[in-house]
C-alpha cells in the first residue's frame, strides 16, 4: 500500500528519521579507545531518564523479556519468596518468568483492569513478620491493559509495613513517556526495552539497579551467565562490554537520549498525558468505555478500548491493518476479542493520533461497532484546540504569534 504504514501498537513506535539516521553506521571496533566516547555518556543519561541518582545501569543486547531475567536472575535464590500481583499478560508472563526460575510466587490475582493493589500488598508484607518475602514485583504499565499502577503508593505500603523486600518495576511501557522517579519512589531494580518510550528497535533490554540492589547481587544465587550484573560491571566502568555490542543501537540510543533530554522529561511526560487525554475524550464519543478499571490507573501510553458483547475486538484489529494501513493492537489472552489497544507512545502528535483515530473509526463501522464517524475524531479535536499544544517553557516564538494573530482562541 502506498504511504507510511500507521503504527499504532504500543511497542515497537515509531522511530523518528533523525534516530533512523543516526543507526545507519559503518562498524566499528568496540574494543578501540574511541568507543568508550559513545558509550560512557550512555549510562549517566539513562539514569536521568530512570529518575535514578544512585546506582548503576546495564545495557543488555536483548528484550525487556531479557531485562526482566536479568533483574530477578541477579538478585533473587531459588526458593526465595516473592510478592506480584497479576492484572494483565505481562505481569502473568512475569509471574511465569519467576516460576521458572525456581523463585516461590505469591500471586495477588486481580481482575484485568486494575492495578497494583496497594493496601493488600501492605497486609501481606505486616503478616510477613520473619521477612521472607525478598521481593514486590509491579508491572507500572500493563500495555495488555492500559493500565498504570501507582508505585509511590506500593512503596508506601511497604514502608508502613516496615518490610525490607526490593521493589522490582516492569518499566517497559512507561519509561521515556510516563513520568518515573526511581530514587524518589525506592525502587530497587527497574526494566526496559528500547522499543517503546525510547522510539527504537527492539533490541536493548535495560535494567536500573539500586545500590541496595546491587548489594543482593552479591549474595543472589539464580544461575546467570550473559545477563550478569558482574561481567557488566567489570567493563563498562570503561565504556566497554563484556561481548560485542549492538553498535547501531547504542549509536540511536545516543540520539533517542538527546531527544528526550533536549525536549525535557517534563515536557515530555506532558505531552504523552495530553495525546493520551485526546484518546480517551474520542473513545467516550465513541460511547465505549476503556478496560482500566480507574481514573488513577489510566495509562498514558496505551487505551485498552472495551468492545460491545456481539463484537470482535480482532476483526477491528484486523480490518484496520487490512483495509487502512492501520496497526492497532489486539487484545491478549484473558481480554483477547474482548478489547482493542490504541498505542499512544513515543515520537507522535495530535495529527498522527487524528489519523489512528479516523483509521479506528472507519474500521469499527466496518465491522457493525455502532459509533457516529467523526465523533471521535471531532473530541479529540476539540480537546487538543482547547488545551495548550506547547509545554510553557518552550513556547516564546509561538505565544508571540497567538498574541498577536488570535487573540487566544487557541488557549480558550
Ligand atoms: N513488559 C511489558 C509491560 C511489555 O509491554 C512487554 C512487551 O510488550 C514486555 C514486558 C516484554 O518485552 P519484550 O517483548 O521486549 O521482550
Amino acid at each position: 500500500m502506498a504511504g507510511r504504514n500507521f503504527l499504532f501498537v504500543p511497542g515497537p513506535t515509531n522511530i523518528p528519521d533523525r534516530i533512523l539516521r543516526s543507526m545507519t553506521v559503518a562498524m566499528e571496533d568496540h574494543r578501540s579507545s574511541k568507543f568508550p566516547e559513545l558509550t560512557r555518556s550512555l549510562f549517566p543519561d539513562l539514569m536521568r531518564v530512570f529518575g535514578c541518582e544512585q546506582g548503576q545501569v546495564f545495557i543488555f543486547p536483548t528484550t525487556g523479556t531479557g531485562a526482566w531475567e536479568a533483574a530477578l536472575a541477579n538478585t533473587l535464590s531459588p526458593g526465595e519468596r516473592v510478592l506480584a500481583p497479576r492484572f494483565g499478560q505481562f505481569s502473568h508472563l512475569w509471574i511465569e518468568m519467576m516460576q521458572r526460575l525456581g523463585l516461590q510466587v505469591e500471586v495477588i490475582e486481580c481482575e484485568w483492569g486494575e492495578g497494583a493493589p496497594e493496601a493488600e500488598i501492605g497486609r501481606i508484607l505486616r503478616a510477613d513478620d520473619a521477612h521472607r518475602i525478598r521481593g514486590v514485583m509491579i508491572v507500572h504499565n500493563e500495555t495488555a491493559t492500559g493500565v498504570t499502577s501507582d508505585l509511590a503508593a506500593v512503596r508506601r505500603a511497604m514502608d508502613e509495613a516496615r518490610h525490607p523486600a526490593l521493589l522490582y518495576a516492569d518499566a517497559v511501557s512507561s519509561l521515556g513517556s510516563i513520568e518515573f522517579r526511581m530514587s524518589e519512589w525506592r525502587v530497587d531494580l527497574a526494566v526496559t526495552g528500547s522499543q517503546k518510550g525510547l522510539m527504537l528497535p527492539a533490541g536493548l533490554g535495560i535494567v536500573c539497579a539500586s545500590p541496595k540492589a546491587l548489594a543482593a547481587a552479591k549474595d543472589a544465587k539464580c544461575a546467570r551467565a550473559f545477563f550478569s550484573f558482574a561481567d557488566m560491571q567489570r567493563t563498562n566502568g570503561e565504556g566497554y562490554f563484556p561481548y560485542t555490542p549492538n553498535l547501531p543501537l547504542l549509536y540511536g540510543l545516543r540520539e533517542s537520549l538527546d531527544m528526550l533530554l533536549a525536549e525535557g522529561l517534563a515536557n515530555v511526560f506532558a505531552r504523552h498525558n495530553r495525546l493520551a487525554s485526546g484518546v480517551r475524550e474520542a473513545v467516550a464519543a465513541w460511547g465505549l468505555g476503556l478496560c482500566c478499571k480507574e481514573l488513577r490507573w489510566r495509562s498514558d501510553t496505551v487505551s485498552a478500548v472495551t468492545m460491545p458483547p456481539e463484537i470482535n475486538g480482532a476483526h477491528v484489529v484486523d480490518v484496520a491493518f487490512r483495509r487502512y494501513n492501520l496497526a492497532l493492537g489486539a487484545g491478549l489472552a484473558k481480554v483477547a476479542g474482548k478489547v482493542f489497544r490504541i498505542g499512544h507512545l513515543g515520537d507522535l502528535n495530535e495529527l498522527m493520533l487524528l489519523g489512528a483515530l479516523a483509521g479506528t473509526e472507519m474500521a469499527m463501522a466496518d465491522v457493525g461497532v455502532k459509533i457516529e464517524p467523526g465523533s471521535g475524531v471531532g473530541a479529540a479535536q476539540a480537546y487538543w484546540r482547547r488545551t495548550d499544544p506547547v509545554p510553557k517553557k518552550r513556547v516564546a516564538r509561538s505565544e508571540v504569534l497567538y498574541a498577536s494573530h488570535s487573540a487566544g482562541s487557541i488557549n480558550a
